[in-house]
């Protein structure tokens, strides 16, 4: 324990990180050696922002005098395949069970979701009718997008205050964890989707592999996953250290989010990039690899901000890529 400084008031803070870590507490915020992509352990340490609380995580005025958790704020980088990582993992319903961000709240962001909407269903051929999942779907805001185009839809959260919302506004809304369990068994329910959204969720999740799988049992045989995660490289080259927080587990460029889908049958095959969209944001079309075009995107390294026009084919459904510059 270690005495801090939180608003007027000292409190303690319980220290999870660096050598304070005892080993009873390392639990709930372990340490992550390996690239949570490509398993390779040469993971190179850069940015040490030091132990601080979790975010969003207001305390009332009754748990002042008590202990606060903390851990260390730390990234690092994959030297094999260029996934940047913190240093350290919270136990996910420490942050997520109880989740106060809404997507609902700006306006701009409204605005992308609808254009994002009508995109991904025009990129997957999608009719009226056909089903729509998003993962980790909070109040419901991309899928009523969907659902004002004709599509039937249904979200997965983790977020119990969230999902009941949602699901109250009709928006059918699973609240627990994105998993193989829960792909089986919404799509079981519901139908394979022929668009399936992964907006802002890819950077919280610890175990990426089963995501993705669950993902690929979930898609549809010529559906298309639309990932959004903030950039890497917008992240570096603008210093947004304040866009560090426990919740943001993986930082990613174009290769390691190619590298993580190829590894479970699928293939990236166009990027488009949004400046404007938290910090810096990329925006990644993924299909089962038997229906990716023939030539996928020219990749290379991860200063590579995307598909390359000269080597990029068209998608699965003959729409042209949209290169970033
Ligand atoms: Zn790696």
């Amino acid at each position: 324990m270690i005495p801090a400084r939180n608003g007027c008031r000292d409190v303690h803070l319980l220290v999870f990180g660096g050598m304070k870590t005892a080993p009873a507490e390392a639990g709930l915020a372990r340490l992550h050696e390996r690239c949570r992509v490509c398993g390779a352990a040469n993971l190179v340490p850069y940015l040490d922002l030091g132990v601080t609380p979790l975010a969003n995580s207001y305390l009332t005025r009754q748990q002042l005098p008590e202990t606060e958790p903390a851990a260390e704020l730390a990234l690092q980088i994959c030297a094999a395949c260029g996934l940047s990582q913190l240093t350290r993992v919270v136990d996910r319903d420490l942050m997520f069970r109880n989740y106060l961000y809404v997507s609902s709240t700006t306006r701009t962001f409204r605005d992308h979701c609808a254009e994002l909407a009508a995109t991904a269903m025009s990129v997957a051929g999608a009719a009226a009718g056909d089903w729509a999942l998003d993962i980790a779907s909070n109040d419901g805001l991309l899928l009523s997008c969907f659902r004002d185009l004709g599509m039937r839809v249904f979200g997965v959260d983790p977020a119990r205050n969230l999902a009941a919302e949602a699901t109250v506004r009709g928006i059918p809304t699973v609240p627990e964890y994105w998993s193989r369990t829960v792909a089986q068994a919404a799509t079981d329910a519901h139908g394979r989707p022929r668009v399936v959204t992964a907006t802002n969720v890819l950077a919280h999740v610890d175990d990426l592999h089963e995501f993705t799988d669950a993902v690929k049992i979930a898609l549809a045989p010529r559906g298309v996953l639309v990932v959004e995660v903030p950039y890497l490289l917008d992240f570096i080259k603008q210093n947004e250290f304040d866009t560090v927080y426990h919740e943001h587990l993986s930082y990613f460029g174009v290769q390691p989010l190619s590298e993580l889908m190829r590894r479970h049958g699928l293939a990236l095959f166009d990027v488009e990039r949004f400046p404007e969209i938290h910090g810096g944001t990329i925006r990644v079309f993924v299909s089962r690899s038997e229906s990716a075009p023939a030539r996928t995107c020219g990749i290379s390294p991860i200063s590579s901000h995307g598909c390359d026009r000269k080597t990029a084919a068209s998608g699965p459904t003959g729409r042209a890529p949209r290169a970033t510059r």
